[in-house]
This record gives C-alpha cells, sequence and structure tokens, in this order.
C-alpha cells in the first residue's frame, strides 16, 4: 500500500489536545508519525498548507436506503455523498425493506459496503423485530454480523417495558440503544412543530413536550437498568434539560443534535411558503428550543453533531405539506453549516468542533477513530476555511436533492477525505 506524507498542515486532534502545524505520515491504512518536520522518504507528498487536518468525520445517524429503496439512495451514492461532505464513516440506520434486524441483512451491508462503499459503514441494527415495537431481536446475532448500536429510528419504541428490555438486553452486549423519542399519541397526524406558526399556517403541529416526554423515560429506564442510551436528534429545550440532569446523575445518556435543529426554526416553514424541505421529523422548533439546543451544545450536554441524513425522491417532496415524506439530505452540507454558523459566528471554536464530529462520535459508540495517534486508522478530513461557496444540489452527490440549504453561501468546506489511507475524495472545484 502506498504512503502519503500530508506535509504543513493545521493539525487539529481533540483526543490528543493538539492543534499545531504538523507533518502527518500515512502508511499501511494507517497513522505512522506525526511531526514538525517528516521526511518523505519515497511516500507521496499532499501540500497541507492553510488548510487543517482532522481526524475523519464520522455521522452516526444517516440513512443510506439500501436494501429497499435505492430510488432515494444507495450505499454508492450515499457514502460517495459522505465522503464529499467531509465524513470518512457513516452509521446507517436499520429503518431499510427489509428492515434491518438479521444477521444476514446486517452481513449484506457490511459486504456491499466493502465493495462500492467510498467511506466505512457501520451498521445499526433494529430494537425490534420489524421496528414494531414488541419482540426485540437477535442483538447478539447483529452485534457479531457487524452492527454497532441498535435503533427503532423512524418510530419510537413505544412500549416502556419494551424499551426497558432493550436495555438491558443490549447492556449485556455493552452496545448502546440510539433513541428515536416520539410520544406517538401526541404526534398523531402532525406535520410540524406545534406553536404560534403551526396555528396560524392552519396546520396540525406535535408539542416539543411529545418528544421532551420520552426523553425523560428512557434516561429513567437507562438509570433503572445501567443501560447506555444515546438521544438522536434532540430537538426541544426540554429535551436539552433532560439529558442534562441525567448526566449530572451518572446516567449513561449521550446525544446529539442535527444542523437543522442548530439553524433553523419552524419559522422556516413560513417564510419558505410551506416548503416540503423544511419537513422533518422531529419538526423544526421554536427560536427559544433551538437557542437551548445550541447552549447543550456548547456546554457538553450535547455530545456529537449527526446528520440524520434522510434522501427522498422529488415525488415523495412534490406533495401537500401534510402529506410529504419526512426528512432531508445532510451529509453535504452538514461540516460547511458548522464551520460557517457556528465557527465562523464565534459560537465554538474549531477544535470543540471537530470534537462534536469526529472524536466524540467515536466515544458514543466505541468506534474505531476519532484520534490521529500513532497507530490509529488513517481516516482523516482536510478542511479549508478559507473557502466560499454556494450550496448547489444539482451538484450533490447523494441520489436525491431534498435540503433547505441550497442557496445558503457559506465559508469553510471540507477539501479532502483519507479513508484507510486512500484519498476517497477531493475537491475538485
Ligand atoms: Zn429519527
Ligand atoms: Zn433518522
Amino acid at each position: 500500500m502506498s504512503r502519503l506524507l500530508l506535509k504543513g498542515g493545521r493539525v487539529i486532534d481533540p483526543a490528543q489536545g493538539l492543534d499545531q502545524t504538523l507533518d502527518v505520515m500515512i502508511s499501511e491504512g494507517t497513522i505512522e508519525e506525526m511531526g514538525p518536520r517528516v521526511q518523505p522518504r519515497g511516500a507521496q507528498v499532499l501540500d497541507m498548507k492553510g488548510l487543517v487536518v482532522c481526524p475523519g468525520f464520522i455521522d452516526i445517524h444517516t440513512h443510506l436506503r439500501e436494501p429497499g429503496r435505492e430510488d432515494k439512495e444507495t450505499i454508492a451514492t450515499g457514502t460517495r455523498a459522505a465522503a464529499a461532505g467531509g465524513f470518512t464513516a457513516v452509521c446507517a440506520m436499520p429503518n431499510t425493506d427489509p428492515v434491518n434486524d438479521t444477521a444476514g441483512i446486517t452481513r449484506a451491508i457490511v459486504e456491499k459496503a466493502r465493495a462500492e462503499g467510498a467511506t466505512r459503514v457501520y451498521p445499526i441494527g433494529a430494537i425490534t423485530r420489524g421496528q414494531k415495537g414488541e419482540e426485540l431481536a437477535e442483538y447478539g446475532d447483529l452485534k457479531e454480523a457487524g452492527c454497532v448500536a441498535f435503533s427503532d429510528d423512524g418510530r419510537p419504541v413505544a412500549s416502556a417495558r419494551v424499551m426497558r428490555r432493550a436495555l438491558e438486553y443490549a447492556r449485556a452486549f455493552d452496545l448502546v440503544l440510539i433513541d428515536h423519542c416520539e410520544e406517538p399519541t401526541l404526534a398523531e397526524k402532525a406535520c410540524m412543530n406545534e406553536g404560534p406558526v403551526s396555528t396560524h399556517l392552519g396546520l396540525r403541529g406535535q408539542p416539543a413536550a411529545g418528544e421532551a416526554i420520552v426523553v425523560e423515560r428512557d434516561v429513567l429506564l437507562a438509570e433503572l437498568t445501567g443501560g447506555r442510551v444515546h438521544i438522536a436528534h434532540l430537538s426541544a429545550a426540554a429535551s436539552v434539560d433532560a439529558v442534562r440532569r441525567g448526566k449530572a446523575r451518572g446516567v449513561k445518556v449521550t446525544a446529539e443534535a442535527t444542523p437543522h435543529h442548530l439553524f433553523l426554526t419552524d419559522e422556516a416553514v413560513r417564510e419558505t411558503g410551506y416548503d416540503t424541505n423544511t419537513k422533518m421529523n422531529p419538526p423544526l422548533r421554536s427560536e427559544a428550543d433551538r437557542q437551548a439546543v445550541l447552549l447543550g451544545l456548547r456546554d457538553g450536554t450535547i455530545d456529537c453533531i449527526a446528520t440524520d441524513h434522510a434522501p427522498h425522491t422529488v415525488d415523495d417532496k412534490k406533495v401537500e405539506y401534510d402529506q410529504a415524506a419526512n426528512g432531508i439530505v445532510g451529509l453535504e452540507t452538514a461540516v460547511a453549516l458548522c464551520l460557517d454558523r457556528l465557527v465562523g459566528e464565534g459560537l465554538v471554536e474549531l477544535p470543540y468542533l471537530v470534537a462534536l464530529l469526529s472524536t466524540n462520535p467515536a466515544r458514543v459508540l466505541g468506534l474505531p477513530g476519532g484520534t490521529l495517534a500513532p497507530g490509529s486508522p488513517a481516516d482523516l478530513t482536510v478542511l479549508d476555511l478559507a473557502k466560499k461557496r454556494q450550496v448547489d444540489a444539482s451538484r450533490f452527490e447523494s441520489r436525491s436533492r431534498n435540503t433547505p440549504f441550497g442557496g445558503w453561501i457559506l465559508k469553510g468546506w471540507p477539501a479532502m477525505t483519507i479513508v484507510g489511507g486512500r484519498v476517497a475524495w477531493k475537491d475538485a472545484r
């Protein structure tokens, strides 16, 4: 395997507390050494002057849609989108068709990803068979086949009894449950957040309390069982509060937030005139909720930023607002949005953002990577903080185009993605 020397970049590795100009030598798919002046010794040299070199970004919440909805996304197109967005690994949610609830399906995903994936793919298995919320899946078999966590994402686990048993069972395998928190009886037929905007627009809303009730429940159940729960796409102020209090008590709870909940509110539904690319679940919330999520991100209550990349066809979105599919694509905009709106606005320091996108996701799910320490996998994300560009959905690698961020001008973009010591993507524009 070839050797690569990344020369003269600003190397940020939160795991080692590093932020300085260094050379990084990659050999045999691992980080070999790092230093102020590393001799090439026959390696291919890549000039990193003016660029930032980070441990590879890991998206722990991606919908790749394969198997079953290859018209929306495939493992090949989804991982190309990930690489182009600065991610070196994605965790694939199990709400495919069929649902990833057996070892055979997990193995098929792992094999396909190995053959066609531009990035690493870590499958997530279902909490319950068919994601029906009743019988638990076989966690031991799923783990052995390659699953790194369990989730019924797309749906909540409605029964507290089932959730309790799932936490106990997952604990035996030392794996995390990723929790889509939604009280179904409060969310019925809703298509946006409940509040003044939904009232004004005449659309049925779901209250933020419907999310927070389940976050509270599952923090308590994690405490009861000693199991580990990770709250997906946290969107409500009361949910942030529940996680914060749980962590203070020593409960094994972690959480993620998405760029859309950090940078948009339910006002976007009104402002865009019912653009269905503002429709997702959980919905865009109020400004007070958004501020609370931002605060939770800054004070360490929220551990990671995840995309909830949810590709849909034009037909699934070009319908009445209440009929439209939930979700937006996120892999190719998340990093640029965070660089522009969090780091650019001075809300978060760059090393802290790198931790939110790399070190912390690796820690939360116990994945390889998340550091550039010698011996680690050679997964790296290179950033160009000076690059200014408009979001252009027509140029996405993803098979789908459903983004509310089209036309946004953002400063700071991924420049290169290296996976296992090979350049998986390089900005050619
Ligand atoms: Zn979800
Ligand atoms: Zn999701």
